[in-house]
């Protein structure tokens, strides 16, 4: 059975889109069976996966609106070793045209049951709000991955996605939990930095990742090049860094099964 993870924050520019695609690429190097799912309709997560989104014959689009399966509308991105499942602008017309369906904020979910099989991890990179997109990622997954810079106006933010996970496990999808907090494009020389990424740890104890990524221009050059990172240049820190996170998933799945 697939564990399914959203990659989730309302802000935009976070670093949920390179979270999601170094995650899936870190994952499928140490063996994981991996599907990414793209649910923004900029559908940056799939063109940094060397999927073309205007050349999509099929996209999550269609498979939210049922007339296609996750299997007919998802690509193999061979050089990063997972499956794809792309997104576009179509996309964004999917928020009003779901609105009218039977259970709309369980579309995805149901469709993905039928790959459950198949995969170890399926990762969601989410739109940055707090909509129907969203609300069909939240109640497909087990959990939320939340990327955040260690910056002043971080927390705040935070506490609305906290409600909103609380809301979801509550009313719609008891599965679903915080896993963590990810600290991203972190600058250590930065005393802010240090002081707000300690204020997380007290606040958030556990759900604060072990792993911190780095803030590392290799991460961001890699997308011109259709690859994650983690495949674009392994050596770099950004990129050693997003593997170990994917070890760190593996054993947190791993200890979540024994207890
Ligand atoms: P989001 O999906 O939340 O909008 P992105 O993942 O697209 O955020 O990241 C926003 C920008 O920051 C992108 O240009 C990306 O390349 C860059 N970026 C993300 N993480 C890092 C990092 N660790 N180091 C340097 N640049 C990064
Ligand atoms: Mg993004």
């Amino acid at each position: 059975m697939a564990k399914i993870f959203c990659i989730a924050n309302q802000k935009g520019g976070v670093g949920k889109t390179t979270t999601t695609v170094n995650l899936a690429a870190g994952l499928a190097k140490i063996g994981q069976r991996v599907l990414m799912v793209d649910l923004d309709p900029q559908g940056n997560a799939t063109m940094g996966s060397g999927v073309d989104k205007r050349q999509l014959a099929h996209s999550v689009y269609d498979v939210l609106l049922g007339s296609a399966t996750v299997q007919q509308a998802s690509v193999r991105a061979e050089a990063c070793g997972y499956q794809v499942l792309g997104a576009n602008r179509e996309l964004a017309g999917a928020e009003v045209e779901l609105v009218d369906l039977e259970q709309r904020e369980k579309r995805l979910k149901n469709a993905l049951a039928a790959v459950d099989a198949q995969y170890d991890f399926i990762l969601i990179d989410c739109p940055p709000s707090l909509s129907l997109l969203t609300l069909n990622g939240l109640c497909s997954a087990h959990g939320v991955i939340v990327p955040m810079q260690c910056e002043y106006f971080a927390l705040e933010g935070l506490t609305d996605l906290v409600n909103t996970i609380k809301q979801v496990h509550a009313n719609l999808n008891p599965d679903l939990e915080l896993i963590g907090l990810l600290r991203v494009m972190f600058d250590p020389r930065i005393t802010l930095q240090q002081q707000v990424s300690e204020q997380l740890k007290s606040h958030f104890g556990d759900k604060v990742f072990d792993t911190v990524i780095p803030r590392n221009v290799r991460l961001a050059e890699a997308p011109s090049y259709g690859l994650p990172g983690v495949v674009f240049d392994p050596a770099a820190k950004g990129s050693q860094a997003f593997v170990a996170f994917a070890r760190e998933m593996v054993l947190r799945v791993q200890a979540a099964l024994a207890g």
